[in-house]
């Protein structure tokens, strides 16, 4: 943790009154939580919501931010890709600000909390700090970004990454949106944004304290517990195969005996069983952070039939953990398999590009200080690992980062996605004490 901040001055703060006056900062939060209705009403596509990155969708619900801002008289800034951010200025101008926000994208036919109830609540935040005319000494931010979600560009967290520039931001506009085929640079430019590579990052760790992310929680553990919110202890890292495929040969299934049979479904099959059997014995160690799908798994239509032996299958393979260890023991595991397999079977496996992303860990003075905001709203905290979301690009640039997760019981990436106001209202409210406490309010 840098120095600038006091966590522990923050923390011995967390149970004291908030410094928001109560009925401003319920005013601000029941006028964002609006706006994420009307937002979702706009961008409804039965069943669910899309709203694709760099889309039009997209670009209304930022439309709707910008209004909202402005509406309350604050200064609205975009950087060269079309993410959006407004500053609160700190009594101290040189210091870092206490930053949160999300995403405003969306899967296809997705939910309609996914990232924007995240924008929403650090609008909340700053609106109402605005308006109660609080001076914190660092500033406060507020950000909503664009396209977080993976399946437009087959990447994710791209308006983070182009925000902080933590990947070339050229080779990011180069890639190509699976529906339109036109590139993100196109798509961002057809929104009116310069895309221009050649800039500063409008965000560093030289301005940024701090990120603070709340978003629905995308399993069931806080259903589960019955509890409105918890926080991310990290972010799980994965090593994900998005196309592989295994050979075998297709033969007449009553015909090629056993010794003879290259039968490629009962490999994959093998493979699949032999990585869950990693899962079921570090789970039995106590260890759940490790997660293995075959989300995709199919034989060929125009080859299969009830009566061949399996010649071919394609299936993708995604295997997730908080830690490096893990996630290196699963790789050399799956390694071991597919030797063996391959050896046994007779078929060879093609497991395509991968796909690798590093576990994230959240800072831990930041942890404590929402888990002292939740117990400050009379809840009991939840400590949980979370999937990959922008917070985590925040900490691979060296930006201390943490996950506000609130109770979501239906599911993520699907229309059935839910939160309860009353579990939002929660969330801003332990959101507004962490960043005023941290901004030295
Ligand atoms: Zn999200």
């Amino acid at each position: 943790m840098p120095n600038w901040l006091s966590i522990a001055r923050a923390r011995a703060t967390a149970g004291k009154p908030p410094l928001i006056p109560d009925d401003i900062l319920a005013q601000a939060i029941a006028d964002s939580w609006a706006l994420v209705l009307e937002i979702g009403r706009r961008t409804e596509t039965p069943p669910g919501h899309t709203r694709p990155a760099f889309s039009q969708a997209e670009q209304l619900a930022a439309d709707m931010v910008r209004d909202f801002i402005a509406a309350r008289g604050l200064p609205l800034e975009y950087d060269a890709f079309g993410n959006m951010y407004v500053l609160l200025p700190g009594t101290e101008p040189g210091l870092p600000a206490v930053t949160a926000g999300s995403h405003l994208d969306s899967v296809a036919n997705g939910g309609n909390y996914d990232g924007l109830a995240g924008a929403a609540a650090a609008l909340a935040v700053v609106a109402a700090a605005h308006k109660a005319g609080l001076r914190t000494r660092h500033g406060l931010r507020a950000l909503a970004m664009r396209a977080e979600e993976s399946p437009w560009f087959n990447m994710a967290y791209l308006g983070s990454q182009l925000l902080l520039a933590y990947r070339d931001r050229a080779a990011l506009g180069a890639r190509r949106r699976i529906d339109s085929g036109l590139t993100l640079k196109e798509h961002v430019q057809a929104l009116g944004y310069p895309f221009r590579t050649d800039a500063e990052p409008v965000l560093s760790p030289a301005n940024t304290a701090c990120f603070l992310e709340l978003h629905i929680e995308q399993g069931p553990l806080l259903i589960e517990r019955d509890l409105p919110a918890g926080v991310a202890t990290a972010i799980r890292g994965n090593i994900r195969y998005p196309s592989a495929r295994c050979f075998g040969e297709y033969g007449h299934a009553s015909a090629v005996p056993r010794q003879s049979r290259r039968d490629a479904v009962m490999a994959v099959a093998e493979l699949a069983l032999g990585l869950d059997a990693l899962w079921a014995e570090l789970h039995a160690k106590g260890d759940d952070n490790f997660m293995v799908t075959l989300g995709r798994f199919g034989t060929d239509p125009a080859h299969h039939a009830l009566t061949k032996v399996p010649g071919e299958v394609e299936f993708s393979l995604a295997m997730g953990a908080t830690s490096t260890e893990t996630l290196a023991l699963a790789r050399r595991r799956m390694e071991e398999l597919v030797a063996e397999i391959t050896a046994k079977r007779g078929v060879t496996f093609d497991l395509g590009a991968e796909v690798t992303a590093e576990p994230v860990a959240l800072d831990a003075g930041l942890i404590e200080l929402l888990e002292d905001g939740i117990h400050a709203q009379g809840f009991e905290p939840l400590r949980l690992p979370t999937v990959g979301h922008d917070a985590g690009i925040f900490a691979l640039s060296g930006i201390p980062s943490a996950m506000l997760m609130l109770r979501n019981p239906g599911g993520s990436h699907n229309p059935k996605e839910h939160l309860e106001e009353a579990d939002y209202a929660v969330g801003c409210r332990v959101l507004a004490g962490a960043m005023v406490r941290a901004a030295g309010g």
